[in-house]
């Protein structure tokens, strides 16, 4: 299919539309952990988002958008099914950050590190041992509660126990440090004050080249102090990148709707005005030193960066009538990654990650015939 020319939606009355995260039917369910129970503050809300994404991306695996044998496993609610306009934003999600996260490790056999910011439930290391793909370390860090209850499931469960091999559990059952796994429990808006260090004690090296993940978690941050974090990065590892999930354009009718409906749930995207759209989450990047930044919107990485017979195959798992819906939502999201490559010796380690590019031409015919039916199922905007 040909590429159209961009269309644009601001003039357009959303209808009962809900933001991919947290998803429709977010509650949050309180609990109690050696670290008092769980409230309502704003924190325990942004908390609470790591439930909401578990949840849905176990209703995408059950489907079989993508396989995660691991995720079951961190929610009680295994069987809830979201609707396929969510399904189809958890895998958006998880193909872009798998897509990056095999050509990091494929790119050269040098040690390698990543940094997972705000990890919650992510199960990203486990896939990755299961494949024997793990990188050299794999660092994660989030705030103490949802450390606590990760730490708990891990204990708990022999099949992920076995998996991560030996490890020593410390910090009131907060933190947890393998051979190549780290669970870190911190507030990372003391990223560069407590979380540098800690990384340390546990053999992160700023030589070597590593990768940072944000998977909506900047996004709830003061942008103060996720500019910290990119700041610091880019001052101290020389061989970086960092890939970054999030939502954008807040000023327009759908912007607005999305962050009315997080408001009420107590959720705010304290980041969303210092980047709202494409080129300003470019710039957060390249205005602090990294050499190379880019950010497309979920859209446009749908249509346009996802293996032709991939795409195909996840096109038949649902019947999908949401289309204008779904493109107004994944016009408010984005994927946004930056490189840093100061250190020569790894001057060209970063020259093949990027996605690849395709021009979908799927034949009609081919999809169910609701999904066939509409000719604007694969447009690709802006
Ligand atoms: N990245 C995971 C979880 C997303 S939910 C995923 O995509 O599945 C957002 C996570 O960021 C939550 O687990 C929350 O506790 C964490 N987070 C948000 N702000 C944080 C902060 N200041 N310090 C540490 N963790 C934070």
């Amino acid at each position: 299919m040909p590429y159209r020319l961009p269309q644009r939606f601001e003039d357009e009355q959303p209808k009962n539309v809900m933001p991919l995260g947290p998803p429709i039917g977010f509650h949050y369910q309180g609990y109690d952990t050696a670290y008092g129970s769980i409230g309502d503050s704003a924190e325990d809300a942004v908390r609470g988002t790591n439930d909401s994404a578990v949840e849905s991306r176990c209703s995408a695996v059950n489907l079989g958008y993508f396989k995660d044998d691991y995720v079951k496993f961190f929610t009680r609610r295994t069987n809830e099914r979201r609707p396929p306009i969510i399904n189809r934003g958890s895998y958006a999600r998880f193909m872009g950050f798998d897509i990056f996260i095999n050509k990091f490790l494929e790119a050269g056999d040098m040690n390698k590190q990543i940094v997972v910011l705000g990890a919650g439930s992510d199960t990203k290391y486990f896939n990755l041992k299961q494949e024997n793909k793990q990188p050299f370390k794999f660092f994660e860090i989030d705030f103490p509660q949802i450390t606590f209850k990760k730490i708990q499931t891990i204990k708990r469960n022999k099949q992920i126990s076995n998996l991560i091999g030996d490890y020593e559990i410390n910090n009131g059952n907060t933190e947890l440090y393998g051979k190549d796994y780290y669970i870190i429990s911190e507030d990372l808006k003391f990223f560069t004050t407590k979380v540098v260090e800690k990384l340390k004690q546990h053999g992160f090296d700023i030589n070597l080249p590593t990768m940072f993940l944000s998977e909506c978690v900047m996004i709830y941050m003061d942008p103060m102090d996720s500019d910290a974090i990119v700041k610091w990065i880019s001052d101290n590892v020389p061989t970086a990148m960092i890939l970054a999930y999030e939502q954008i354009l807040p000023n327009d009718a759908f912007g607005q709707m999305m962050i009315k409906n997080l408001k009420a749930r107590n959720i705010e995207l304290k980041g969303i005005d210092a980047y709202p759209d494409l080129e300003d989450q470019k710039k957060r990047y390249l205005s602090r030193g990294w050499d190379q930044a880019y950010a497309i919107n979920i859209n446009y990485f749908f249509n346009s960066h996802i293996d032709p017979s991939e795409y195909h195959r996840q096109m038949l798992i649902e019947i999908f009538d949401e289309i204008e819906e779904w493109k107004l939502i994944a016009q408010h999201y984005c994927f946004a990654w930056a490189f840093n490559t100061k250190n020569e010796v790894y001057k060209n380690i970063f020259n093949d990650i990027k996605f690849p590019t395709y021009s979908l031409s799927i034949p009609k015919n081919a999809l169910p015939k609701k999904m066939g039916s509409k000719d604007d199922n694969m447009d690709v905007d802006n």
